[in-house]
């Protein structure tokens, strides 16, 4: 009956809560101790520039396994962030990003860029900015090989700590992209107030910009206002050939995705590196 499928219906949900509430409370435990552990794993993912045909940068990403399981930036991060676990898993991202970019310099990539995901808790934390002179510091990166990806709701806020931190930071040389471009509060008057260096256009308008007349449209709408800002443009989620040739005819400073390389451990972005570019 109705009565009973509405009941049945009723425990499963209750169920499934339970099971999301008991794994959220497992992830806290686990990702305290991966910390601790150094069970966290940094990947590296090629940008390629389209204008010069050669890899400007990398970005850093999370990467962790649970007990054989791979547990994804997308369900982790958010509960990091809740839990506000993100401060100490943040610090340690940074400071690890740097150690490694600076590893790379020291090979002779010296105009690579390495770009590390700040989560907004984490950039409006008070001490953020003396985090990232440390983390510079400690590791001898230069500066101009950092870059900071913020997602557009830190700068919606448009206080004068943001402000001021990302004047401070520009000031250091550090780079700032702005990730996820047009997904968040659209508000276009922070491209002006802001010091951005570039856009990553958010892959969900990359994804059918090949098939898509509006997606394309709205592609093409974002590279003409980053050229008429001066900041630079790169593609998130390139896949296939279709794709970078329409981002190629629109005029997109560089890409990132699958097409080009999927994330890479370390070693293998190294490798990468050697066998695109090889050093003089
Ligand atoms: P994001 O910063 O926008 O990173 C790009 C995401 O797209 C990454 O997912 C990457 O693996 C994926 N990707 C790259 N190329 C392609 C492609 O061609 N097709 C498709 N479908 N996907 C592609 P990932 O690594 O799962 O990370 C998801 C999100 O989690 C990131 O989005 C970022 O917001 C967050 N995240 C990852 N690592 C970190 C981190 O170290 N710190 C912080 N705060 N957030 C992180
Ligand atoms: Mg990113
Ligand atoms: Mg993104
Ligand atoms: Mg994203």
């Amino acid at each position: 009956t109705s009565a009973s499928l509405a009941h049945s219906d009723y425990l499963i949900f209750d169920d499934q809560l339970g099971e999301t509430i008991a794994r959220q409370n497992t992830l806290h435990i686990a990702m305290r101790k991966a910390l601790e552990a150094q069970h966290f794993q940094l990947y590296f993912q090629p940008q390629l520039s389209l204008l010069k045909n050669n890899i400007i940068g990398a970005e850093v990403l999370l990467r962790w396994q649970l007990d054989g399981q791979w547990i994804q930036p997308a369900e982790l991060i958010p509960l990091a962030e809740r839990s506000g676990f993100i401060l100490q898993l943040g610090d340690w991202i940074l400071a690890q990003a740097c150690i490694k970019a600076q590893h790379l310099v020291k090979l002779g990539y010296t105009e690579l860029v390495t770009a590390v995901n700040i989560s907004p808790k984490q950039f409006t934390a008070p001490n953020f900015v003396d985090k990232v002179v440390a983390a510079l510091s400690d590791s001898g990166l230069p500066a101009h090989n950092l870059e900071l990806e913020i997602t557009e709701g830190v700068l919606f806020n448009n206080d004068y700590g943001t402000l001021d931190s990302l004047q401070k930071l520009r000031k250091m040389g550090v780079k700032l992209a702005i990730d996820d471009f047009g997904t968040g509060y659209s508000s276009l008057s922070y491209l002006k107030d802001f010091p951005i260096d570039k856009i990553k256009i958010d892959q969900s308008f990359v994804r059918n910009m090949h098939t898509d007349p509006a997606d394309q449209s709205i592609v093409r709408t974002i590279v003409n206002l980053g050229k008429n800002l001066g900041i630079t443009l790169i593609a998130e989620g390139v896949e296939n050939q279709s794709q970078l040739d329409s981002l190629k005819s629109i005029g997109c400073d560089e890409i990132q995705g699958y097409w080009y390389s999927k994330p890479l451990e370390e070693d293998f972005f190294v490798d990468f590196l050697h066998q695109k570019q090889p050093l003089p």
